[in-house]
């Protein structure tokens, strides 16, 4: 395995047979599952100067752990996932908590049975909780568009208030829309939670942290006698197409090429840009042990940031004296803008425009789009391990 910044002038794509542009989560895993599975030499390229994609960790001056992309914690139902990471990792057992800041009361989210006593005082709450028992039952969760849907007038006034003093304001700040200008799947990652249960994956049956941080596990993940990794390498360079075969540095390429990359970007733009907001991450390391009492704290009605995390918490780290916040600020994103674009906007009219790049790309026999940006999908890093394992099978399955 070669960390090289570059490629090197030897640089030979025929002697590899599979090229993965991109090592985060979708690239790294392919290129590890399909080197180990196939037996083959796997090229990985990335642009960036590290691995790890968006969940990239390092340790700051403070000695404490920092996600520079914003906050990870990695949670999943899915036992394959679970078993394909954690031959790269041990997890600690933090469970992620998070309280929304509502005019300076601090209640949980997703909103529980102690959030209804917070909004609603403990005597009414109790009454609200027994209707929401009898109407959806008991330890569920129910997604606020459903509550919503509800004609009795004291679920109602229980939608109405989530809908305002979680949602609404949040989620303006974070895609510049209100809900109802959103996909349902985005407002649907928060339901309601008719129980006690304070966590916020509350479904999660893996849930935690990777013990000495994310970019150790994909240094882990990488490091394999079949699978080369080149930094600082931009595949747009290096890709083009003709008619229905992928050439590499202008010539035809006979191995298959897994792309992790926007593919609006990779033509050009051709037939237009996909949408996509990005953040301005505010980072400030203070002279006190603690900064709040949860993970994160979502401002949901106030702020021009959405929330702030303390890294101490998540990392479960004894640093005595000193803290590590992040705020974030939600931005928009253009191609021109220089930033990073975190996540798809995602509507019938960009899926329509999504479509067609991939229409595009379904011509060529040996190029597979995956991940977060190449599949434009709202995908946690549980969800794009398990397409990249899926594509992986597909890909060991037609040349076994
Ligand atoms: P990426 O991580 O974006 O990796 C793609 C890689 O491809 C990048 O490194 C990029 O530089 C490289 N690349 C792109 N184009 C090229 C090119 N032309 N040439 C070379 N390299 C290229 N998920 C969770 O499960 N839990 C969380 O708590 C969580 N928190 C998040 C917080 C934030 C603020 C954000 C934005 C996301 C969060 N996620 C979380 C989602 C998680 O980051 C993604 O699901 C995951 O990182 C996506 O992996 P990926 O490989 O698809 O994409
Ligand atoms: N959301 C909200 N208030 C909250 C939490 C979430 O309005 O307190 C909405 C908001 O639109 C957000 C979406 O639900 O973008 C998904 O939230 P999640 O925490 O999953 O977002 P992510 O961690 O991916 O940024």
């Amino acid at each position: 395995m070669v960390f090289g910044s570059g490629l090197p002038q030897s640089f030979n794509p025929h002697k590899y047979d599979m090229i993965v542009v991109g090592a985060g989560f979708a690239g790294s895993v392919c290129a590890r599952r399909i080197a180990e599975g196939l037996g083959i030499h796997v090229a990985v390229l990335e642009r960036r100067g590290h691995v790890a994609g968006n969940a990239y960790d390092c340790v700051n001056e403070a000695g404490i752990r920092v996600h520079v992309f914003g906050p990870h914690v990695y949670h999943t139902k899915s036992q394959r996932v679970d078993s394909f990471l954690s031959r790269f990792t041990e997890w600690t057992d933090y469970r992620h908590r998070v309280l929304a800041d509502v005019h300076g009361v601090l209640m949980p989210v997703p909103f529980n049975r102690q959030s209804l006593q917070l909004a609603f005082g403990p005597a009414r709450a109790e009454r609200l909780f027994d209707k929401l028992v009898a109407t959806f039952g008991k330890d569920v969760t129910v997604p606020i568009l459903e509550l919503r849907d509800t004609n009795d007038p004291d679920l109602a006034e229980v939608a109405d208030y989530v809908f305002e003093n979680i949602f609404y304001h949040y989620s303006v700040k974070q895609w510049g829309k209100t809900p109802d200008e959103l996909d349902p799947v985005v407002l649907d990652r928060v339901p309601i939670l008719i129980g006690e249960c304070d966590l916020y994956y509350p479904e999660a049956r893996f849930q935690g942290l990777p013990c000495d941080g994310y970019t150790a596990m994909f240094e882990r993940m990488l490091h394999h006698d079949l699978i080369d990794v080149f930094c600082d390498v931009d595949a747009r360079d290096l890709i083009s197409f003709e008619e229905t075969r992928t050439l590499f540095a202008n010539e035809p390429y006979g191995g298959e090429i897994i792309y992790t990359g926007p593919l609006d970007e990779l033509f050009g733009f051709e037939f237009g840009v996909l949408p996509y907001r990005s953040l301005e991450l505010g980072v400030e390391t203070l002279d006190q042990d603690r900064f709040q009492p949860v993970g994160t704290i979502n401002y949901t009605v106030s702020e021009a940031f959405t929330r702030i995390t303390e890294f101490k918490i998540l990392t479960e780290q004894d640093v005595p004296g000193k803290t590590t916040i992040m705020r974030e600020y939600s931005r928009p994103w253009s191609p021109s803008s220089g930033q990073i674009p975190y996540y798809a906007v995602i509507d019938r009219e960009s899926r329509a425009l999504y479509d067609r790049y991939l229409e595009r790309v379904r011509e060529l026999t040996n190029f597979h789009p995956v991940g977060r940006l190449a599949e434009y999908r709202y995908y946690d890093m549980d969800a794009v391990t398990e397409s990249a394992l899926e594509l992986s099978d597909e890909i060991i399955a037609l040349h076994a």
